[in-house]
């Protein structure tokens, strides 16, 4: 469904943030990436979202070249640490957007701003503008707008950075529930192994933009492929 072949990405023509990136993304999957501070997780979604373009290397989405598709064709939701939302717009207005872009007419953004906000359950949230919100509630109607056009595929970067732990832990548990209902396929960037443990399918842990170990959360945990690995899955936990 995702196809990074060989993807390479420098910013100043000379360090390679991303060396030689090869991943196969299956539909449905909640695929994490992890790593430390600097490893080239974000590069890594921003080009898949499309704002950055590989230096070398090729990334299709659906068969297709993500860089030769319009960005409003692409249909990719998105999701990160700091909302992101219009705030001089109510939480309904905030929804409608990505959908007045798609053209739907008036009853059917309607039914779907109702379904996404009963989903993240802010039913009653609609007519409130941001600032109104707690950080955990702005949280959610960043996720219910990114996933209010049905989008195939959701990049979320460190989404759950800016809670606090119990905030944190609930909110892992609402995404990976909405994950298993819309069976939408999640590539989820995250520094935090506990998170990335509980909620992915496979993890590509990253380090130095080099891939160091892609598996299963149980599989990573009991066979690291090597001393970083082992190192860096071993910490807090
Ligand atoms: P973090 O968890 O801190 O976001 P990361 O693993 O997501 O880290 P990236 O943000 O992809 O890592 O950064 C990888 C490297 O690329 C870093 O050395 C960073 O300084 C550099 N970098 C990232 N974005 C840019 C940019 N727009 N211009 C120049 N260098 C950049």
């Amino acid at each position: 469904f995702v196809k990074f072949s060989e993807v390479q990405k420098t910013y100043d023509g000379e360090t390679l943030v991303v060396k030689n990136l090869n991943l196969d993304i299956a539909p449905g999957e909640f695929l994490t990436m992890l790593g430390p501070s600097g490893s080239g997780k974000t590069t890594t979604l921003m080009m898949l979202a499309g704002f950055e373009v590989p230096t070398h290397g090729s990334i299709l989405l659906g068969g297709r070249s993500i860089e030769a598709m319009p960005p409003h064709k692409r249909d990719i939701g998105m999701v990160f640490q700091n909302y992101a939302l219009f705030p001089h717009m109510t939480v309904e207005e905030n929804l409608a957007f990505p959908l007045k872009v798609r053209k739907l007419g008036r009853t059917e953004i309607e039914a779907r701003i109702k379904r996404a906000l009963d989903m993240v359950r802010l039913g009653s949230y609609g007519k409130r503008r941001p600032g109104q919100l707690s950080g955990g509630q702005q949280q959610r109607v960043a996720l219910a707008r990114a996933l209010v056009f049905d989008p195939k595929l959701v990049l979320m970067d460190e989404p759950l950075g800016a809670l606090d732990k119990q905030l944190r832990e609930q909110m892992q548990l609402e995404i990976k529930h909405i994950h298993e209902d819309l069976g939408v396929t999640v590539v989820y960037v995250t520094h935090d192994q506990g998170e990335a443990l509980t909620m992915s399918d496979r993890i590509a842990v990253f380090n130095d933009g080099i891939i160091q170990q892609l598996a299963a959360p149980a599989e990573l945990y009991e066979r690291p492929q090597n001393a970083f690995v082992a190192q860096f899955i071993g910490e807090n936990n």
